[in-house]
């Protein structure tokens, strides 16, 4: 299956407050959240949140805000910040 691609939807994204705990800056980094994925295969667009840079990059390194998280915390988080991002935007699950 191919993941749904819509670079509209990521712009808008992108426009978007970051979603990282705290954080009140425009996010402009479009993550696309890594649960239920398997090896090499990428999530749809509608899987993506905004964060900002900082928390983009701490995020993927376990840093900063997200420091000592596990992995049920990571994928728990994220299916919250694409559920929030999703209901913002307006856009209908197809699932
Ligand atoms: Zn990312
Ligand atoms: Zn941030």
């Amino acid at each position: 299956m191919k993941p749904a691609r819509d670079a509209a939807y990521l712009a808008r994204v992108r426009r978007l407050q970051c979603r990282a705990p705290g954080c009140q800056r425009t996010a402009h980094h479009a993550h696309h959240s890594t649960v239920g994925r398997g090896m090499g295969q990428k999530a749809s667009d509608y899987d993506a949140f905004g964060m900002c840079h900082d928390h983009h990059y701490q995020f993927h390194s376990g840093t900063g805000a997200f420091a000592g998280w596990d992995r049920n915390r990571r994928r728990e988080w994220q299916l919250e910040q694409v559920s929030a991002t999703q209901l913002t935007l307006g856009h209908e699950q197809c699932k």
